[in-house]
């Protein structure tokens, strides 16, 4: 079933168009008689080169002679390229606009580039509405003077005026447009028209294609084969809703077009694939699925691939929703936010960027550089970064490619549109991201893309600062199509337009609510259709009667056709589009049957039961083998050892908690911290406050504050207000300190290290400080938490393993913390015998490491008080098995 590259559609099957084509070709070859068997003689113009086949085949079939010189059978489009001419490129156009519109300041704060592509656009409309085909410039000239005065004296709205005097200004150069020179071609088509021509077409011509067919009939003549005439039983249906379908003689249409109500994207993507599947099966080979919905079709390709069907495309996708282009979004991000962590390490993890390291030594360096800032926590600033890696020489080149990069796009000057894209190409071959992009078909058009503009914009004489450009190569991403030319599949995605005279096997119309079809692709966010309609433009009313009609000429020429689109969107009800909504209700009214597909869930929910369902998580609780286990224990990970195993286990075994988050703002842990510092040095300098005046010891403690909250305070001003908290507390420190003085302790040493080798592990760990008094020795833990909160740490015996240990550690006799917190500062000490707690955790530590060298599990176990704070949450998935 799998559809593989290089398979192509079997030519020439019997098909519902096949009558159509015939009669095409009989009526040619009966007015060509004289000339056969060589039929070079005339022009066939099509909808689109897919009809130049079946049509070929039909001649041939029809003529029933050994050999048939073909005619030419050619798009309009192609037709008038074949003509050449000179024009200014699209980007230039859209460049000078823009600077029309800028130096005007008529638009504020509009999003000029937007406002400009589509005044183009109506532009190129009004140059096609002129009510001549101007064959040079002096008669376009002539041509756009007679519109002018035409409409001078006539009531017009301020915008259509706008637009409209804008047009005729931009006319003025002597440089013909795209729009322009494509109209002259038609002319000059016209001019030398010679050859009879025939036409295939199933909806209405543009006025200017009108036009130039009318010209073309003055010389030769002109043959038109629509559709809507040579088939009306379809093409009549939708004029009156009233007439039942039996009294136009439509049969009833159940077994070639079915719909599918969905109620989620999902649902409509699953189901329309899986019909794709089953036609496949089937042995349908010419599939097309017509995608109305582009967001739909995403998903429905994605699923589409996983079934191992490729799909070819016809219609392509913006630049702008590929993953090519993500990198250059991700490399500006990053410039323009001083190199955010965060935007940095997404464009680094991009695999376009280093595309010319070698792998693994590209994925090291970002490692590094992601674990070194993460640790050192910078937020921002290459320069720090830079600073940061020094004895990284990993990073030295990689990081020096960033900085050369960067200095070419600047900022904070303006220059042209094509000097932003030559110093955005430089950066992108500096970073090795066009070696990356050259290795993908999408980035070599895109490559591509940006070289052409450089190059059309070399000329535009515009400044533009650094945002300006940028949000115009956002536009063109978002106007530029790739189309994938690598896959060649009998599977293809195509839009309605490109159907016009083609018949398939099976045809999916994929998203075919009232959102969607008529599609509103055409309408304005400037300029609305009243504009359009007082400039005599086409509006979206015109637009969408030619997409009635290729719909219908869908239908006519397609026997098996399934419609899909989403009865529920978000939780609303979604409708259908009108046209087929009338087209149901019509075949309800006169046979009884409202067309719903009746097979598809059923399908769908036997894919849905062999689905293989995943085993219920449960706790966790790991073993590792001996050799893991650590030989050291810190005494927090002794405290996440006794809160929970499971904790300990992915903390200090497999060290998922060492790419900390880079913190941004100031946390209570900074906090704590601070004070710890302000204290030790406080300390140093007096250690005993006694003797001296509090009014002066106030003073000291608030300086030595000022200078450790210095960096946090230039960081982020949300230090102050941390900073005004510790300053609350400092009467009541120096009053506990005094009382503290007057038992007896004396401030002996601060933050010293301890590491104490236990039976096969060694416990280290730091004190904040110790106090002495003749022989004793009391060890105090600061906290910045309140005395009751400390009270509850002690409740249990052996839940907090840390005063204990500290104590045993230093053989005091006593611990305490001492609770900093609210302009209140408490002594919180344990009930127990403290050396006595210290043996016991000694010997528990000791033994529970030995279980696990043992091979015993580390269960999940942690209370729910402690799994609040757990940020290995997401790892034991307490949430699944609980
Ligand atoms: S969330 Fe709870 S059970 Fe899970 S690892 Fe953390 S503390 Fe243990």
């Amino acid at each position: 079933m799998a559809q593989r590259e290089g398979q192509a559609a079997p030519a020439g099957t019997l098909n519902a168009a096949q009558p159509y084509f015939d009669r095409v070709a009989r009526h040619i070859l009966t007015a060509q008689a004289a000339a056969l068997p060589d039929l070079r003689g005339i022009v066939i113009l099509l909808p689109g080169f897919h009809t130049a086949q079946p049509l070929a085949q039909a001649l041939m079939r029809e003529a029933q002679v050994p050999a048939l010189l073909l005619p030419q059978m050619v798009t309009l489009n192609n037709w008038a390229s074949s003509l050449t001419a000179d024009f200014v490129p699209e980007s230039r156009r859209l460049a000078l606009l823009y600077q029309a519109l800028q130096s005007r300041r008529w638009f504020g704060q509009a999003d000029l580039w937007s406002l400009a592509q589509e005044l183009l656009v109506l532009f190129d409309e009004l140059t096609h509405s002129l009510s001549t085909l101007p064959s040079d410039a002096d008669a376009f000239a002539a041509a756009v003077q007679q519109a002018y005065n035409a409409r001078q004296n006539s009531t017009l709205q301020f915008e259509a005026r706008l637009v409209f005097e804008l047009w005729y200004a931009m006319q003025a150069g002597g440089e013909a447009d795209a729009a322009r020179a494509y109209q002259q071609r038609l002319a000059k088509l016209a001019q030398q028209a010679d050859k009879p021509l025939y036409v295939l077409r199933t909806s209405d011509w543009t006025a200017l294609e009108q036009r130039f067919l009318d010209q073309y009939a003055e010389r030769a003549e002109v043959t038109v084969f629509d559709l809507r005439e040579m088939e009306t039983r379809w093409s009549g249906l939708l004029r009156d809703q009233t007439i039942p379908l039996n009294t136009l003689s439509t049969p009833p249409f159940g077994d070639r077009l079915r719909f599918f109500a969905a109620t989620s994207l999902e649902q409509e993507a699953r189901a329309a694939t899986m019909q794709v599947r089953r036609w496949l099966q089937e042995g349908k080979r010419d599939i097309a699925i017509v995608a109305q919905d582009r967001v739909v079709a995403r998903r429905m390709r994605a699923l589409l691939e996983r079934a191992e069907v490729l799909v070819a495309d016809e219609t392509g996708w913006t630049f702008a929703t590929l993953s090519v282009s993500a990198v250059l979004d991700r490399w500006f991000t990053a410039l323009q936010s001083d190199f955010y962590h965060h935007d940095l390490l997404d464009l680094l993890k991009s695999p376009y960027i280093f595309a010319d390291m070698a792998a693994g030594e590209r994925k090291s360096a970002v490692y590094q550089l992601e674990q070194l800032l993460r640790k050192h926590g910078i937020v921002s600033g290459l320069e720090k970064f830079i600073a940061l890696a020094e004895h990284e020489t990993d990073l030295h080149r990689p990081l020096a490619r960033l900085r050369q990069a960067a200095i070419l796009l600047e900022q904070g000057k303006k220059q042209g549109l094509g000097e932003w894209l030559a110093a955005l190409i430089e950066s992108l071959r500096v970073l090795g991201i066009d070696t990356g992009l050259q290795q993908d078909d999408a980035g070599q058009q895109l490559l591509r893309a940006l070289e052409g503009w450089q190059q059309e914009l070399e000329g535009d004489e515009g400044r533009y600062r650094f945002s300006e450009w940028r949000r115009w190569l956002a536009q063109q991403l978002d106007t530029q199509t790739y189309r994938d030319s690598s896959i060649d599949s009998t599977v293809r995605f195509t839009h309605l337009a490109a159907t016009r005279w083609r018949a398939f096997d099976a045809v999916v119309l994929l998203g075919c609510d009232a959102d969607h079809l008529p599609s509103v692709a055409d309408g304005g966010r400037w300029f609305n259709d009243s504009v359009r309609s007082s400039l005599n433009l086409p509006t979206r009313g015109m637009h969408a009667a030619r997409q009635c009609d290729d719909l219908l000429a869908l239908l006519a020429l397609n026997d098996c056709v399934l419609v899909t689109w989403q009865k529920d969107k978000n939780g609303e009800e979604g409708l259908l589009s009108p046209y087929l909504e009338m087209l149901r209700d019509l075949h309800t009214l006169t046979y009884g049957d409202d067309l719903s597909e009746s097979e598809l869930h059923a399908y769908l929910a036997a894919e849905d039961a062999r689905k293989v369902e995943l085993p219920q998580a449960v706790q966790p609780a790991p073993s590792v083998a001996s050799e893991a286990v650590p030989q050291g224990v810190s005494i927090s990970g002794y405290n996440s050892m006794v809160a929970c195993p499971y904790q300990f286990y992915a903390r200090h075994i497999l060290h998922l908690n060492e790419l900390d988050e880079v913190q941004e703002g100031i946390e209570k842990r900074d906090y704590g911290e601070r004070v710890h510092d302000v204290l030790q040095r406080f300390h140093e300098r007096y250690p005993q406050v006694c003797g001296h005046n509090v009014e002066e010891m106030e003073v000291a403690l608030r300086r030595i504050s000022e200078e450790v909250f210095a960096d946090l305070l230039r960081q982020d001003f949300a230090a102050r207000a941390w900073l005004a908290r510790w300053f609350q507390s400092l009467p009541a420190y120096l009053e506990w300190q005094t009382e503290n003085e007057a038992e007896g302790w004396r401030y002996a040493e601060a933050e010293s290290k301890f590491d104490w080798q236990l039976e096969g592990v060694r416990l280290r760990g730091r004190i904040d400080r110790l106090d002495v008094r003749a022989e004793e020795k009391l060890v105090l833990d600061y906290k910045t938490q309140s005395e009751q909160a400390l009270r509850n740490k002690l409740r249990e015996p052996g839940e907090d393993v840390q005063l204990a240990c500290y104590a045993y550690a230093h053989e005091a006799a006593d611990a305490a913390f001492v609770s900093i917190e609210n302009g209140k500062v408490k002594l919180v000490e344990p009930k127990q015998d403290v050396p006595l707690l210290a043996q016991l955790n000694a010997e528990r530590l000791e033994q529970v490491m030995g279980r696990i060298r043992g091979g015993a599990g580390l269960p999940a176990n942690g209370i729910d008080a402690v799994c609040t704070h757990c940020e290995m949450r997401g790892v034991c998935r307490k949430g699944e098995w609980q």
